[in-house]
């Protein structure tokens, strides 16, 4: 609580992102307990959606999570290096000639396609080892995954099948996050009679989502990834503790009179005598452009302790400029923090303002930024 990333931020530091440990922890916590009697796993692609895979999986150990799913092999071998004991599924491909680096570090395709499933059954033949796989089945998505008519094939191959160890069957929801969509249950229907054709097994169905939608869709392996990280699941239902914060400091404070322009485009006009702050993160930093002033309307705002300050014109690469005038005098000064995400603006909220969902938005944001990490010592 004490603690301020602030008085840790490196004097050359010029944004700040703050990645609160003890609230991933305690959000995988809460999917756990929403997930009852099934496996609560961890879905860690994409650098563990910006926050930083690495630390992302040793939080989640000491939590007691022991199944992680990564987008790429990549990305599997850096949870393979926090994780020696963990099950580490790839999702996305299993390539021909691929086998002997999963083989070497453990780590378990999800195969999507025949195609796939003949190659791990012939790689693991040659190896005299029927080595785990993960199955994922297209139940509606037309995305990944087998559709019917190879679910079919596979159903007529049991030597295929026993070539390996199928560990896990799964697939995927196309609309999770609208409760009443149709899709859910028809992709729940499917999912259930494609699992009647194939050999009995341990089967995996919800993202974060996928959840809330209740019992029926938990199956025996959950998969959140977007809620661990404090993002809103699904429509109409609290996000979980905020785990990310980002912070800019302002390089320098000026005022500009009415009817000059600021930033490039002179694509605003001042309509009154205007301190201007600016601010170094920009578009470089996965603040996109489309937040800033267009067309006459308001930009964003950022937050100087609780005060609202508006962007102004539009944002460049590396700057962002804010009106402070109606800031209270003193808060906006040159090496101020300001917050772009945190207590007053969620990732969502963001996101959802430069038409985008907090997925896209968490997974551009800074690599530029200085990273801390809090709450890592915490029980
Ligand atoms: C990304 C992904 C997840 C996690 O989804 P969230 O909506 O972030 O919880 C689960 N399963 C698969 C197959 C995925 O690609």
């Amino acid at each position: 609580m004490a603690f301020d990333p602030r008085k840790a931020a490196d004097p050359t530091a010029t944004s700040l992102l703050t990645i609160d440990l003890a609230a991933l922890r305690a959000n995988y916590a809460t999917l756990r307990g929403h997930a009852k009697d099934s496996e609560c796993a961890a879905v860690i692609k994409a650098d563990a959606y910006g926050t930083g895979a690495e630390q992302a999986v040793r939080a989640l150990l000491r939590e007691g999570c022991k199944t992680y799913f990564a987008a790429t092999f990549a990305e599997a071998e850096i949870i393979r290096a926090a994780a020696r004991e963990a099950t580490i599924y790839v999702l996305d491909g299993f390539f021909a000639g691929s086998g002997p680096a999963f083989a070497e570090k453990a780590i378990r395709p999800v195969l999507s396609s025949l195609p796939e499933i003949e190659d791990w059954a012939a790689f693991c033949r040659e190896r005299g080892q029927p080595l785990p796989a993960a199955i994922q089945l297209d139940t509606g998505m037309n995305r990944l995954g087998l559709p019917r008519s190879e679910i079919e094939q596979l159903a007529a191959a049991p030597e295929l099948l026993a070539s390996f160890a199928p560990a896990l069957l799964m697939s995927h929801l196309a609309c999770a996050d609208e409760p009443g969509h149709p899709l859910n249950e028809t992709q729940l229907k499917s999912f259930e009679g494609y699992r009647a054709m194939l050999p009995a097994g341990p089967a995996s169905f919800a993202n974060s989502a996928g959840i809330f939608l209740g019992t029926r869709y938990h199956f025996d392996l959950v998969r959140p990834g977007f809620a661990l990280y404090g993002g809103k699941a699904a429509e109409g239902r609290k996000p979980l503790r905020q785990v990310v914060r980002l912070e800019a400091r302002i390089v320098q404070v000026h005022d500009a009179s009415a009817g000059t322009s600021v930033g490039y485009g002179a694509a605003h006009v001042l309509s009154r005598p205007t301190r201007i702050a600016t601010l170094s993160i920009g578009y470089a930093d996965g603040i996109f452009r489309v937040l800033g002033a267009r067309d006459g309307k308001p930009g964003f705002a950022a937050y100087i302790d609780g005060h609202a300050a508006p962007a102004l014109g539009r944002v460049s690469m590396d700057l962002i400029t804010l009106d402070v005038t109606d800031v209270p005098d003193g808060l906006a000064h040159r090496g101020a923090w300001i917050e772009i995400l945190g207590a007053h603006v969620s990732i969502d909220e963001l996101a959802a303002q430069a038409g985008t969902i907090g997925y896209e938005m968490l997974t551009s944001l800074s690599r530029r930024a200085q990273r801390i990490y809090t709450g890592s010592e915490a029980e």
